[in-house]
């Protein structure tokens, strides 16, 4: 072992040769030196983990190979364009929601020109950073007045700090709920500095039980959206109505956390009707939070609806400026509303709502052309089939719920399932895909049409492998 860690090269030999490829010319030394680090630490490893390696392996001039392979991968990006294969729509992993065209040129301009972000072009005076989109919800929904900040785990804490900071927060026991990450609503409440008062059974809560638990102490009265989960069988919710009634009596605010806000009934592409953030602000809930990339389809962003008392009290909460959004936000969040002006072609306009409402007969065609390109260019060493698959809406919004969708299904004949899914995860472009039933499954639900071509080729180069 010491023999062969002794063979191992230094650094600046390594870097000496490197240099002499008038390639490497140009790229700094120190991330060449990094470069050629981390492979000389990975051989380390693997030798005194008793792996076998050749003294040949350590040889300067094998060594090459592997250490300009992995300089190369260092000056690449990290931050990947991927394709999604896995039919979960709003896939918090992959980046949530696809913004359309149209808004992309904007986060363009709004990156790469001044603009009159806190600038009133009527008055020629500085201007408020939000008017913009504010206008827009409100017309959107009703809403008296609106707020946006960075993310709607943001925008509970800073509702739940302004209004119910040292005092109590009536939940419902069943809605305390986390959504993945790191959002808990317990541990959300305790930081804002509100006391959680949780009442009924996981199952069933009764507007008795929030009426008994108010006291002088009490803040607010609070309903989570389950987002991530269901309770199914023998259960009871308050409603909206019943909820701000209570509160109107008792003179306390009455705030929904709605996760996924969406401004359009899905119910007609299949799934299960949910209240619109239009019908909660209807209910005469005082405050209501959503997210801007989620069903709504927009930029990451946590949306505030609510009462102009309540939402100007909100704004004025110094931690609002630690939760501003930026530029791009605001030019895509208004990009995007806009769109919601016209109800007839919204669903196609915005992908995340297109990508729910493509019938599965869309979905089918797309799968057989790419299945089609496939059986040409790789059936030789591959079965394609066309699999009826489910996909998923995804980030925490209707789990329970399915679209019936079409996938490519790959078996190859000499690699695992596990191999290739790794190798086009591997791929410039990677392509992530599903294992089910020991095949590789390519959801056509969440694959663009221009992507086809790409899928095809990242295929072919992963199954022949060239020269
Ligand atoms: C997703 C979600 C959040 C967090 O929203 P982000 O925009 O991811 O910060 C909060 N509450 C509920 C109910 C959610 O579904």
């Amino acid at each position: 072992m010491q023999n062969l860690l002794r063979l191992i090269p230094k650094v600046d030999e390594c870097l000496l040769a490197v240099l002499e490829d008038n390639e490497f010319e140009t790229i700094p030394a120190g991330l060449i030196k990094k470069g050629i680090r981390q492979v000389l630490a990975g051989y380390r490893q693997q030798i005194l983990a008793g792996k076998d390696i050749s003294a040949q392996t350590l040889s300067l001039s094998v060594l090459l190979g592997p250490i300009k392979k992995e300089i190369h991968d260092l000056q690449q990006s990290r931050f990947r364009r991927v394709i999604n294969g896995t039919g979960v729509i709003i896939h918090t992993n992959l980046g949530r929601s696809v913004l359309p065209e149209s808004t992309m040129q904007m986060l363009h301009l709004a990156g790469g020109r001044y603009s009159n972000l806190e600038y009133n072009l009527t008055t020629g005076k500085r201007g408020s950073r939000y008017s913009l989109v504010e206008d827009l919800l409100c017309e959107l929904t009703g809403a008296e007045s609106a707020l946006v900040v960075n993310n709607n785990a943001a925008a509970v804490l800073i509702v739940l700090e302004t209004l119910a900071k040292d005092r109590e927060v009536i939940v419902s026991r069943g809605q305390l709920v986390e959504i993945g990450g790191s959002f808990r609503i317990p541990d959300v409440m305790a930081r804002s500095g509100a006391r959680l008062i949780e009442v009924g059974a996981t199952n069933r809560t009764h507007l008795k039980d929030y009426r008994a638990a108010i006291t002088e102490d009490t803040g607010l009265l609070l309903k989570v959206h389950c987002s991530n989960y269901r309770i199914i069988g023998f259960t009871s919710e308050v409603c909206n109505e019943e909820l701000v009634q209570l509160g109107r009596d008792h003179k306390l605010p009455v705030m929904e956390d709605l996760g996924s806000g969406c401004f359009v009934d899905l119910g007609r592409f299949g799934l299960e009707k949910e209240p619109t953030v239009q019908e909660v602000v209807a209910s005469g809930v005082d405050v209501v939070t959503f997210s801007g990339d989620k069903l709504l389809g927009g930029p990451q962003a946590g949306i505030i609806l609510g009462r102009t008392e309540i939402v100007d009290r909100i704004k004025k909460n110094p931690i609002n400026r630690a939760m501003r959004i930026d530029k791009f936000t605001l030019a895509g969040l208004e990009s995007i509303l806009r769109f919601y002006r016209d109800p007839q072609t919204v669903c196609d306009n915005i992908p995340t709502l297109a990508m729910i409402s493509a019938s599965v007969e869309l979905v089918d065609r797309r799968a057989k052309r790419l299945a089609r390109r496939l059986r040409k260019s790789i059936g030789g060493c591959c079965t394609v089939t066309i699999a009826d698959i489910m996909s998923r809406v995804g980030g925490g919004a209707m789990p329970e719920q399915n679209l019936s969708s079409r996938g490519v299904a790959l078996q190859p004949a000499d690699m695992s399932v596990s191999h290739l899914e790794k190798a086009l995860r591997n791929l410039e472009v990677p392509i992530i895909s599903r294992i089910e039933d020991d095949r590789l499954l390519l959801d056509m639900r969440t694959v663009a049409d221009d992507e086809i071509a790409m899928v095809d080729s990242g295929l072919q180069q992963v199954l022949s492998p060239g020269p």
